[in-house]
């Protein structure tokens, strides 16, 4: 995966701004010593003294002296240490152990900018939709009638049945997470779940990206035109250790997005990467805008999940 320059280049200034940080801690907490405790600038400045004059020693070679020297430093580094550990300020240590914070690697850069440039490109793509909202705890089957419909599925034990099964989604991510294809009209909960999903994995550590097709799709599509190549934006869909697609059916459909689309949902599945993918049509009418190559994916790959309810929002609106 290769991102323009632009990105890494602001991956670089984020790690930069982590390492100063740290660095400013630490002298911040030097700086708090040296004014709360006189000793301590006394070692100090006799640290630096007894250093330079092991320095005049050794240059005018006399062993003696640079010897005495010597060890005055030490006596007084491991004062000066044992007052850094009892305020429990440690000197910080590089966060990259592989480029030891050159940001550089055998001539390429390192790992540790490359994982912060896809993350910048995740964001970059996903939807600033607030997950705190959408939580598992917060998914109220309540919404959902327990008598029967006429084709005999009751909606509260079908939305319970899915809710277990996205929190085994969940528990399981990535290895045994096989991909989603929720189903169902608006306000059922399926973007509600989808979200949880996303806030709970993305606690996990993984890289996600979530949002409408419309604003995946185009995103990607513009930029596949703007530098008439693949762009990063295509292979953070392609490689992102989630994908959520909201709303699938609404965006605008042209050849592009067309075979972007079969791309993402075959090369995910070849490469055992988890989607979550919501819709509002129904299964002739995903295969009549699809074909029948897509929908072939879902009925063999995807677990399928049907919504059945009467719609949330109109009901939390009639209250
Ligand atoms: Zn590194």
């Amino acid at each position: 995966m290769s991102y323009r320059n632009d990105v890494y280049a602001k991956a670089i200034e984020i790690r930069k701004k982590d390492i100063k940080a740290l660095k400013d801690y630490y002298e911040q907490g030097l700086e708090t010593l040296r004014q709360s405790d006189p000793h301590f600038k006394e070692l100090e400045n006799g640290i630096a003294t007894a250093g330079s004059a092991a320095a005049v020693a050794a240059f005018s070679g006399d062993e003696a002296e640079l010897l005495k020297m010597q060890t005055l430093c030490q006596k007084l580094n491991a004062e000066k240490q044992k007052i850094l550990d009892n305020a429990g300020l440690k000197k910080p240590e590089v966060l990259c152990t592989l480029c030891a914070d050159t940001f550089y690697k055998n001539g390429g850069l390192c790992d540790c900018i490359k994982k912060i440039a896809k993350q910048i490109t995740f964001d970059d793509l996903s939807s600033s939709l607030p997950l705190e909202n959408s939580t598992f705890d917060n998914f109220s089957l309540q919404f959902y009638s327990d008598k029967a419909t006429e084709g005999g599925v009751v909606p509260r034990k079908r939305a319970e049945n899915i809710l277990a099964k996205c929190k085994e989604f969940v528990e399981d991510f990535p290895k045994n997470s096989r991909s989603l294809l929720f189903m169902g009209e608006a306000g059922l909960g399926k973007t509600h779940l989808s979200l949880a999903i996303v806030s709970e994995i993305i606690k996990k550590g993984y890289g996600v990206v979530y949002g409408s097709a419309q604003s995946l799709f185009s995103a990607a599509e513009k930029e596949h035109f703007l530098f008439n190549s693949s762009s990063e934006q295509e292979d953070a869909l392609l490689s992102c250790d989630l994908l959520v697609i909201d709303d699938l059916g609404t965006e605008f459909l042209s050849s592009y997005t067309s075979s972007l689309f079969y791309n993402i949902v075959n090369s995910r599945l070849l490469n055992k990467k988890p989607t979550i993918i919501n819709t509002n049509l129904d299964f002739d009418q995903l295969e009549n805008r699809y074909t029948a190559r897509i929908t072939s994916r879902f009925i063999g790959e995807y677990e399928m999940k049907q919504f059945v309810g009467l719609d949330i929002r109109q009901q939390k609106a009639l209250k």
